[in-house]
């Protein structure tokens, strides 16, 4: 007699073939099912409510299936696509994940027809291409300026509880704020920050030429505003060197303690001297200023904070081009930065320090209000989905038409191209247009237009135009041009949101065999 051979673990758990398959498959429709309603500009938001009973309040893609706390292997690999995406261009997340469900549930209707996975994931492939080549040919003009990325940035904002009139004034935020730092076409994206408070309208949302720190004067008599400063960072602790303290002494009597004390003290007043003496203004110290340095500093009459965040203190010295000193013993001009102006404001029972730079600033802060802790929150995502929009159309120098049209275009394209593919092969790419169609469909629904006849005349409109998408305007949505209302996505976006889909729809695919360890 044969003994049984056992590879697997005891307790792990087994599934394979086809059940693998739809059990996937069917974790994945569900991710995207989830946030399908949320797309466009007339979608709906979310709430969800953790364990602990914390509330978020969100339309953002990637935001919702990241909270959503999801455990499926295969729905996570969906919510790791949003994730990239957000990353990677900070706009397109719901577009990525609605189109991996599509593309799972397409192949789910051909696998029933017995076409083998190998052949879909081939199709789907040959789609890609034809899709990414579409999307080249939506690209508008050459010239990615001003107007067209503002229109861009509030494209990305649409929806997103920003309202109609702050949302031209946002965009303008976000395009100077990219334009401040774009630097050879390139957009380091954590040159531009955010800083929210809760607390006044959106409206009062602005930009700032420098950073904000959560931080305090070190203080109580230091200046709380400073102009045209000269600055330093420090990394060093400001206080008596210990080690030199600590050398014993043997006091024997008051006039000796005396002594030592004044020494002490004296050299407390001379690191404040040695700062006054080479002009410095504004002190930024990422580690601690001791209290009696920190007097010493403000009779010098210099604003200095302690014990500020390395990363803070980095963006500072960004935004007013100082130089990071290790030591103060000798301070030169060169090290210092300039700030047009260093403020210290008071915002209920906060303080904070705004830091103007210069023009040249390499940093910039948006500084975002909004009534309730949820509003500010949501307008948090919102500006950075737009400053990933416009980063992107900046970088790509590209930009096509939103509400779908990108998408039309794709649908048509591969459609055309599925002739010339042969074989069961064919379908997986037919499949593949259907899949994209779902989104201007799903836009369509969400304006709340009936999406078949939306997508009769889509098809028609772009036959005719060569462009058409679904333009939403007041209550509900017609078909035209997106131009004509300003709405542009960056190229980037779709593509990748089409490879990402992609990718992610056929690595569940090629699963046939789950196994999990207890
Ligand atoms: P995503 O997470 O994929 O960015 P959104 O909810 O932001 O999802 O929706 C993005 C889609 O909404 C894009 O296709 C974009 O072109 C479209 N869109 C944005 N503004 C409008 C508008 N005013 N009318 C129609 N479609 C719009
Ligand atoms: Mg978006």
């Amino acid at each position: 007699m044969q003994q049984p051979l056992y590879v697997l673990a005891e307790g792990s758990e087994r599934t394979r073939g086809s059940d693998a398959q739809s059990s996937n498959i069917a974790a994945g429709r569900a991710v995207a099912g989830a946030v399908r309603t949320t797309l466009g500009p007339r979608g709906m938001d979310k709430m969800l409510v953790d364990t602990s009973g914390d509330v978020v309040v969100t339309n953002d893609g990637a935001t919702i299936l990241t909270e959503m706390d999801i455990e499926h292997p295969a729905a996570q690999m969906l919510v790791e696509v949003a994730e990239t995406q957000e990353e990677e261009l900070g706009d397109g997340t719901t577009t990525a994940a609605v189109l991996s469900g599509e593309l799972l549930g397409r192949a789910e209707d051909l696998l029933e027809d017995g076409v083998h996975p190998t052949a879909i994931v081939e199709g789907y492939h040959e789609a890609l291409r034809l899709a990414l080549d579409a999307v080249d040919g939506m690209v508008i003009g050459d010239e990615v300026d001003g107007d067209l990325l503002r229109a861009v940035a509030e494209s990305a904002m649409t929806g997103k509880g920003t309202g109609d009139v702050t949302a031209d004034r946002l965009a303008e935020l976000v395009v100077d704020a990219v334009t401040q730092v774009t630097e050879d076409g390139r957009v380091d994206r954590d040159d531009i920050r955010t800083f929210t408070w809760t607390g006044g309208s959106a409206a009062a949302t602005e930009l700032v030429q420098g950073v904000v720190l959560e931080e305090e004067p070190a203080n109580d008599n230091m200046p709380r505003r400073v102009e045209d400063a000269s600055v330093a960072v420090v990394d060093a602790k400001l206080d008596v060197r210990s080690g030199e303290v600590d050398s014993e002494y043997t006091i024997t009597s008051v006039d000796q303690l005396d002594a030592a004390l004044t020494a002490e003290d004296e050299e407390r007043r001379a690191i404040a001297s040695a700062l006054s003496d080479a002009g410095v203004d504004v002190i930024v110290c990422s580690k601690k200023i001791s209290d009696r340095v920190a007097a010493h500093l403000a009779d010098a009459g210099i604003l200095a904070f302690s014990n500020v965040k390395k990363s803070d203190a980095g963006s500072f010295a960004r935004a007013t081009g100082a130089s990071r000193l290790g030591t103060v013993s000798d301070v030169e001009p060169a090290d210092l930065g300039t700030a047009r102006e260093v403020r210290v404001e008071k915002f209920g029972d906060d303080e904070f320090a705004v830091v103007e730079g210069t023009d040249d600033s390499r940093t910039v802060t948006l500084f975002v209000r909004g009534g309730t802790e949820h509003v500010v929150d949501e307008l948090e995502r919102a500006l950075e989905d737009a400053v990933g929009v416009v980063t992107a159309a900046v970088e790509d120098g590209a930009v096509v038409p939103g509400a779908g049209a990108a998408e039309v275009a794709v649908v048509d394209h591969v459609r055309a191209g599925a002739n010339a593919v042969t074989g069961r092969k064919q379908l997986a790419v037919e499949a593949f247009a259907d899949a994209v169609e779902a989104i201007p469909r799903t836009l369509a629904e969400n304006v709340g237009m009936d999406p078949i006849d939306a997508l009769v005349e889509l098809r028609a409109t772009f036959d005719r135009d060569g462009v058409a998408g679904v333009v939403a305007e007041g209550q509900s949505g017609r078909i035209g041009d997106p131009a004509e209302v300003g709405v542009y996505d960056p190229a980037a976006v779709k593509r990748e949101a089409l490879e990402s889909a992609t990718e992610a729809a056929t690595m569940i695919l090629r699963i046939d065999d789950v196994i999990a360890a207890n």
